[in-house]
């Protein structure tokens, strides 16, 4: 490993860092170990698309990756009989929202079956803002900490990945590790990519400082 991000939740999850932890991330150390550290945050997209991070904090961050979690959000449906239209349209929106923002770097698990979405608009939403779509190694293993069905986010992935491929859209392959142990494994997550036989050229991973570079 030569690169590595840390992205806490944003202070709407519970008991997450507040703001005066993201504002000192400038003191943090650029390399530890051998490793060059990038330090951002994980903001969730709150109800109607914005983050809970101001843009001014977010300046003084090295990148930013939005998604969303149960809490702060109410859970939308366990699973696919209950996707409503309107639910759809409304997380969506708020997605398109968050990807606006300009110091939105990386689209977050949008994979999660509580959250559902048209991907058609999200794929659309993610070229037009040169998002990275993450393709997140917890939602696809067994008893993950996101999912109701990790079926439904192979799946989901599926369709995501299809669309952003037509798009040549860059994606990152995260462990979303919640700890040091999974720092840098992301078997399921790869497994995927592969089977949906990503382009090599787009996945960021695989040249971080191309990937540093450009973003
Ligand atoms: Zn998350």
């Amino acid at each position: 490993m030569t690169l590595l991000g840390i992205t806490d939740h944003g202070p709407a999850t519970p008991g997450a860092a507040s703001v005066s932890y993201f504002m000192n991330l400038k003191y943090a150390p650029r390399e530890r170990f051998g490793v060059r550290m990038l330090y951002g945050a994980e903001c969730n997209i709150l109800v109607g698309g914005a983050l809970d991070l101001p843009d001014p904090v977010l300046a003084g961050l090295d990148y930013c990756v939005v998604s969303m979690h149960h809490p702060p959000r109410p859970s939308i449906c366990r699973n696919a009989a209950e996707r409503k239209a309107t639910d759809i349209e409304q997380i969506t929106n708020d997605y398109i929202a968050a990807m606006q923002d300009p110091y939105v770097r990386i689209l977050g698990h949008c994979d999660n079956t509580q959250f559902p979405v048209d991907y058609y608009r999200i794929a659309e939403a993610a070229a037009a803002n040169h998002i990275i779509v993450e393709v997140n190694n917890a939602s696809l293993t067994p008893g993950g900490y996101h999912q109701v069905s990790g079926i439904d986010s192979r799946e989901n992935y599926l369709q995501l990945l299809g669309l952003c491929r037509e798009r040549s859209i860059p994606i990152l392959i995260s462990s979303d590790s919640h700890g040091h142990e999974g720092i840098g494994s992301a078997p399921y997550a790869e497994a995927l990519v592969q089977e949906a036989g990503y382009p090599e050229a787009l996945i960021v991973n695989n040249d971080p400082e191309r990937f540093l570079l450009k973003y």
